[in-house]
């Protein structure tokens, strides 16, 4: 899982997760693994239907569903639109700058809640199993586009 020589090949990265390697998963994952930016569920669909897949609409949401399960994508919340976007799971801990104008992300460096998270978990006696933190704004160029207005 940590090796950066591993292929981004999608039915391997599906086969790994134990979910069963259809070529509508395949599809979906290819998507995803060649974008940059996070996709909600529609757009998804919208690509996919661009490149000629014949996919109905619950399908890719219930694959979106299964990566996000399996922890081969990641689930984020785009406040500006209220809907959920997906992307591939970076295999390592990391947390985003998402964008709102384009929906660029950029992966930041480390984890600033690190030690937060441990002095939470003894002052509450909680066990902490994980936590999300993505960051919004607008990237350069957006703002160099006037976003946001
Ligand atoms: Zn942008
Ligand atoms: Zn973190």
């Amino acid at each position: 899982m940590h090796s950066t020589e591993k292929p981004l090949d999608a039915a391997g990265l599906i086969r790994q997760t134990g979910l069963k390697c259809t070529p509508a998963r395949v599809q979906v994952l290819e998507l995803l693994l060649s974008q940059q930016e996070v996709l909600s569920a529609d757009e998804v669909f919208e690509k996919l239907r661009q490149l000629g897949a014949t996919l109905n609409f619950s399908t890719v949401y219930r694959i979106l569903e299964n990566f996000t399960e399996k922890k081969l994508t990641e689930k984020v919340l785009l406040p500006q639109s209220r809907k959920y976007g997906f992307l591939v799971y970076t295999f390592s801990h990391t947390h985003h700058l998402i964008c709102l104008g384009c929906h660029k992300v950029v992966n930041l460096d480390g984890c600033p809640l690190h030690g937060f998270e441990e002095e939470m978990a003894k002052k509450n006696h909680f066990q902490i199993v994980g936590h999300a933190l993505e960051l919004y704004g607008y990237c350069e160029e957006c703002q160099k586009k006037g976003l946001p207005r």
